[in-house]
């Protein structure tokens, strides 16, 4: 069982079209170890850095917006948004804030404006294919000083998410997962994180994660 249940797990990767606004260049990118290798801290990382090797995150306290498609999503959608929306704002000086739904499903070259979640499947989102669960990430804008502020982002999770057997996959933990990586924590090289590459069963944040999730706040607050 234990073997079997091993198995199930999600490469979450992320996907962040980072638009600068010095020549409106939009790039993407896709990793399967996303984070900076050694940025961060002990048992976390950041998605983005500026070059003096601050985490690329939301500004201070800011409020969130996010929209939601329902196109795909399972059944109680909104209920599993609330509740994965509500633990990253409990543990994070971020706010998310559901502001309603959307038929936007322009994933993959996000810019400024709301957050926006939905459900697709590889073929779609061809970075969903294989085990990926989901994708998360921001695109930033990078002042003429060097700094960097996220401005939008985007969670796509996969409709053929394994769920609900032997306890596979669960849904809101994927969104949990993302929704952090949209505020910039990249992957965590504990196994036992929540920001961990890999989910294998833990649904909880662990100190590491928070002391991330703490850095984040740092670096937007100052
Ligand atoms: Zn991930």
């Amino acid at each position: 069982m234990l073997l079997v249940l091993g198995l199930v797990i999600s490469m979450v990767v992320y996907l962040s079209p980072g638009l600068d606004l010095g020549n409106l260049r939009r790039a993407v990118y896709s990793d399967s170890s996303a984070g900076i290798v050694g940025s961060g801290g002990e048992g976390y990382t950041f998605m983005q850095v500026t070059e003096d090797g601050s985490p690329i995150t939301w500004g201070c306290q800011a409020r969130i917006e996010v929209e939601v498609n329902p196109d795909g999503a399972p059944e109680g959608y909104a209920d599993l948004v609330a509740s994965a929306v509500g633990r990253v704002n409990d543990v994070s000086g971020f706010t998310f804030v559901v502001t309603g739904e959307t038929d936007d499903r322009e994933f993959t070259g996000r810019q400024r404006g709301p957050v926006l979640i939905g459900w697709a499947d590889e073929e779609e989102v061809r970075e969903l294919t294989g085990p990926t669960a989901g994708l998360g990430g921001a695109s930033y804008v990078i002042g003429p000083g060097g700094g960097a502020r996220s401005v939008g982002g985007m969670v796509v999770l996969d409709t053929d998410m394994p769920t609900g057997w032997l306890g596979g996959l669960d849904e809101e933990t994927v969104l949990v997962h993302e929704l952090v990586h949209v505020l910039g924590l990249g992957h965590s090289d504990d196994p036992g994180a929540l920001m961990a590459a890999e989910n294998s069963g833990q649904d909880e944040f662990t100190a590491a994660d928070l002391d991330g999730l703490d850095a984040l706040q740092e670096a937007a607050c100052g």
